[in-house]
């Protein structure tokens, strides 16, 4: 059952850009439950009659999807300095999608895509602490002893430059002496290489490969629909 602004809901049931949705709520062209309705923030609920012109409305069903984000791409709708990871979605209404997590310019693999903000806040909440797994390569290689040490400062936390809390526990699993994957359950700005940076090392890739059960498995540029039990792990 799903609950959305007025404006919302025209825009996702035209062609209408927000701003022409707006515009025809104002103007008295919409009504709610027979009611005219001119405060384009109402909430509006799956079961209300909302009529435009008279004529009934049904909003498009929210998308869900996954894709795998090449290097040298933005997590934006627009293009900034590098082009907008949203050039690869041969989809219509582009427009209303955002990224439920956002990754760094360089950084490659699983990003979500929807336009269900309840949905998306789910994932990137804090308090919810969603597990994200990392691929990790680094520019110094690590011996035993350090992978260990390392390993152990990341699962009881560790104080990240500017930040007043310790990062929650995350696990490090060693894959070769300059691979390794990273599982954080938070999502600062940088995290994994600013985890990586307080103990001396740098990381030269970053590759996204699972949110909480959701796994990455398209090739880079790539995207699917997520399946409904994928959707539902989130709720
Ligand atoms: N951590 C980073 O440093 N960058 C990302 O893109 C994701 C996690």
């Amino acid at each position: 059952l799903f609950i959305m602004r007025l404006d919302k809901f025209v825009c996702k049931s035209t062609e209408f850009t927000k701003a022409e949705a707006i515009r025809c709520i104002h103007s008295g062209e919409v009504s709610v439950n027979d009611q005219t309705i001119i405060d384009e923030a109402t909430q509006v609920h799956e079961n209300n009659t909302v009529l435009l012109h008279g004529k009934p409305l049904t909003a498009r069903p929210f998308r869900y999807l996954l894709m795998n984000k090449p290097a040298g791409t933005v997590c934006s709708n627009i293009d900034e300095v590098y082009p907008s990871l949203f050039r690869y979605l041969d989809i219509e209404n582009v427009s209303e999608l955002h990224i439920a997590g956002r990754l760094d310019a360089d950084t490659t693999g699983l990003v979500l895509i929807t336009d269900d903000g309840r949905w998306s806040f789910g994932i990137t909440q804090p308090t919810r602490h969603c597990p994200k797994v990392y691929n990790v390569t680094l520019s110094r290689a690590l011996s035993a002893t350090q992978a260990d040490d390392i390993a152990k400062q990341f699962r009881h936390g560790i104080a990240l430059q500017g930040e007043a809390k310790l990062t929650r526990p995350a696990i490090l699993d060693i894959i070769s002496d300059k691979q390794v994957r990273l599982t954080i359950t938070e999502g600062k700005f940088h995290q994994v290489k600013r985890m990586f940076a307080v103990v001396g090392n740098r990381v030269v890739a970053l590759h996204r490969e699972k949110i909480g059960d959701v796994r990455l498995d398209v090739d880079s540029g790539q995207w699917r629909y997520l399946t409904q039990d994928e959707i539902r792990s989130f709720l």
